[in-house]
């Protein structure tokens, strides 16, 4: 049996992160995953890669330049690892360029299950079971879509468990699926109740299995889009006599030995979680869930039917449930009002999203759920296989953060920390940032780099989250500020009269000291409070607000400029954004990036500007990558950009070479 095969994945966005490590563990891969090109090439020098999937676009070292480099040092190294670049769209020339820097292939996003899994075959060989369709791939359905039963399927879903379970979770659909229908009956039914009722059955319908039944009940769906059908009595009557050909087929199979499919192979790895609550308005969903999580060894599967029975569960039990997998789609509160209502209770535990097949999940969602504070695992497609679920409840499970990139890095320890410091490995980059009509510079955004010994670069979300679970952010911040303050003083002392923006860590904000310290240091270098910027995040302000608030307000009262960075959500925290008094709002760069393609992101832009217009709050669009965001940004009426279409962060000579060279304004 040939091993897992050990990819590469080198991609800077962390939602595309989460789907293709899903994607590619479902496929039966073992995947590392990295944040840029440099820290890619530090991980292909040091271990060995059967593939390399690297997105074109990334921070430090792009794709191309990291294919290239790879190809140079394998003149000496020997070897060939087989590259896959990943690209956004495939235009003029990038299939010839992607060739040209010794790339082998080429896929364009978004990245389907059925391409990868096609792109896998030409390039590894993946063991025996591997085969089995993962989540969400629509195509993987394509031999079985007349079956009236599919039992493959289902046990894909359920993993190994007996007949007799297989055959309660097919009752359960019968049942609801009839009700289903009889509703459908009743008279005055409006179209979009059909809408509802056919895309919640079809999906049931898909995940134990009735194909034939699943194409059916889509079919109609669709066609109750554009109106009622007039067949609508035939239609549901035709539904229903295939519902009589499934419930044959159960018979059939409950009259065999009750044996069950051959169980999956021994997990090494059994999943350690005690509780997970799975929050869906279909009952079959929730009774598939409860079966394949027990069986993937969770202790405790708890069941909510909507988003106020799951806020209310949570709160009973004051908090202990270790992960949420919630639908975002559900009738009475949904899964974003319920989110955000997760996020202002006890609750500590880590969230997946769930959503259809064929619905996007909106990335928006998942941001909105990391700046309530809540831990995103990941997102997954109905119907969920174990596999899939499993490989998303490791990333908590066992130690926490056990297993996360940061920890089984030996350079991104405390110790390690410690040393950099007393190396100096660590500096500040400086990044633009630019009036959004005239591009004049205003101001640089002070960003920490740590630059290790061999050159490679680890990310700063890596090092600042360690350094602040191991009570190092104090010390790392202090000397990150004073480097941010002698650059900027040498950029005033060159003629560059623009402001500095400092990123403040959250755990700082409860130091009473800070307002007094930051003065000083302000003060040493001959610079005023007023040239500086301090950045907060939102979920950094709600956590101790009292002490927060009086932090904040004291350096407002000095002069710091304050601003709320990675700002996302239009009513997340409005009490507190409004009791602080804030100067500047920075839209995160993810809803720049979305909010060119997806209304909700647009729609989330809009209601930020208006919000921080209400507020008198200067606003600055972070992560503008092309001129489609540049206009979009202008139109909606933002004041400053900032983002790679300007200019990257860079080492301060470097951005007075870049000051220099532009034309005088
Ligand atoms: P942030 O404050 O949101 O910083 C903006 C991030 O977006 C930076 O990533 C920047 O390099 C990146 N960026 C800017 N323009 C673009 C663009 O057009 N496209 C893309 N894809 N990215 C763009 P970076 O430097 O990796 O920093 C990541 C985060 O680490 C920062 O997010 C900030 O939260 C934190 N951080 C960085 N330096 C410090 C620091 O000195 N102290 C603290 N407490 N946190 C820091
Ligand atoms: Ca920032
Ligand atoms: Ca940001």
């Amino acid at each position: 049996v040939p091993r897992r095969p050990h990819l590469l994945v080198a991609e800077d966005y962390a939602p595309n992160q989460a789907v293709l490590r899903l994607q590619l563990t479902g496929l039966g891969c073992d995947v590392d995953v990295v944040n840029d090109g440099i820290a890619a090439l530090a991980r292909w020098s040091e271990g060995t890669y059967d593939l390399l999937l690297t997105d074109l676009d990334m921070p430090l070292m792009d794709g191309l330049e990291l294919a290239r480099t790879i190809r140079l040092r394998e003149r000496t190294r020997g070897g060939h690892l087989p590259i896959v670049a990943l690209s956004a769209a495939v235009v003029g020339d990038e299939r010839q360029r992607c060739l040209e820097a010794g790339a082998d292939d080429l896929l364009s996003k978004p990245i389907s299950a059925s391409g990868l899994s096609a792109m896998l075959a030409r390039w590894v060989t993946l063991p025996e079971r591997a085969t089995a369709s993962i989540g969400g791939d629509g195509q993987s359905l394509a031999g079985a879509e007349g079956a009236v039963l599919d039992l493959d399927r289902l046990y894909d879903v359920l993993g190994s468990v007996s007949r007799s379970r297989a055959k309660t979770l097919l009752a359960t659909f019968l049942d609801a699926a009839r009700i289903g229908l009889k509703e459908l009956e009743k008279p005055r039914m409006v179209a979009i109740g059909v809408v509802r009722e056919m895309h919640r059955q079809r999906s049931s319908a898909e995940t134990v299995g009735a194909m034939r039944y699943a194409v059916m009940a889509g079919a109609l769906e669709q066609q109750a889009r554009t109106g009622l059908p007039s067949s609508l009595r035939e239609r549901l009557l035709s539904l229903a006599r295939e519902l009589d050909a499934v419930e044959a087929a159960v018979a059939q199979v409950a009259g065999g030995a009750d044996s069950g499919p051959a169980p999956l192979p021994v997990d090494p790895e059994p999943i350690t979680h005690g509780s997970v609550l799975v929050v869906d308005d279909d009952p079959v969903v929730l009774m598939q869930m409860d079966q394949m999580l027990h069986g993937i060894g969770v202790q405790e599967v708890l069941s909510a039917r909507n988003g106020v029975e799951a806020v209310d569960l949570v709160a009973r039990r004051k908090g202990v449930v270790d992960v949420v997998v919630c639908d975002l789609n559900m009738p009475e509160m949904d899964g974003v009002e319920m989110i955000r209502r997760l996020g202002q209770s006890d609750f500590k535990g880590a969230l997946i999203l769930m959503s259809g097949a064929d619905e996007q999940i909106l990335t928006t969602v998942g941001e909105l759920a990391n700046l309530q504070g809540l831990k995103v695992l990941g997102q997954i497609h109905k119907p969920v296989t174990p596999a899939a679920m499993r490989s998303l409840l490791r990333q908590t499970s066992s130690a926490p953060a056990g297993r996360s990139a940061v920890s089984s890095d030996p350079a991104s320890t405390p110790e390690a920390i410690r040393e950099a410091m007393a190396r100096g490995e660590f500096l500040v980059w400086l990044q633009p940032k630019v009036d959004a009509r005239t591009l004049a510079p205003q101001g640089v955004e002070a960003l920490a780099r740590w630059r290790r010994a061999d050159g490679s670069f680890v990310p700063p979300d890596m090092f600042i989250v360690l350094a602040e679970r191991n009570g190092l952010i104090g010390e790392l911040s202090g000397l990150l500020v004073a480097q941010a303050l002698a650059d900027g003083a040498r950029l005033h002392r060159a003629g560059h009269r623009l402001k500095i923006s400092i990123n403040l860590s959250a755990l700082w904000l409860d130091d009473l000291n800070l307002p007094d310290l930051l003065a000083r240091s302000v003060d040493e270098v001959g610079l005023r409070p007023a040239d500086i910027i301090l950045e907060v995040t939102e979920t950094g302000v709600t956590k101790d607000v009292t002490v927060a608030l009086d932090v904040l307000s004291r350096l407002r009262l000095k002069g710091f400029g304050l601003s709320i960075d990675d700002f996302g959500i239009g009513y997340s925290s409005f009490e507190q954004v409004g009791r602080i008094p804030f100067t500047e709002m920075k839209i995160d760069r993810s809803f720049v990036n979305r909010g060119v393609r997806d209304a909700a992101a647009r729609a989330i832009l809009e209601s930020s500007m208006a919000m921080a217009q209400k507020l008198h709050l200067t606003t600055v669009a972070e992560g503008v990558e092309t001129e489609a965001e540049l206009e979009m940004i202008r139109e909606l009426g933002c004041d400053s950009v900032q983002g790679y279409l300007v200019a990257r962060p860079m080492p301060v000579q470097a951005l007075l070479d870049w000051l220099a060279a532009r034309p005088q304004t």
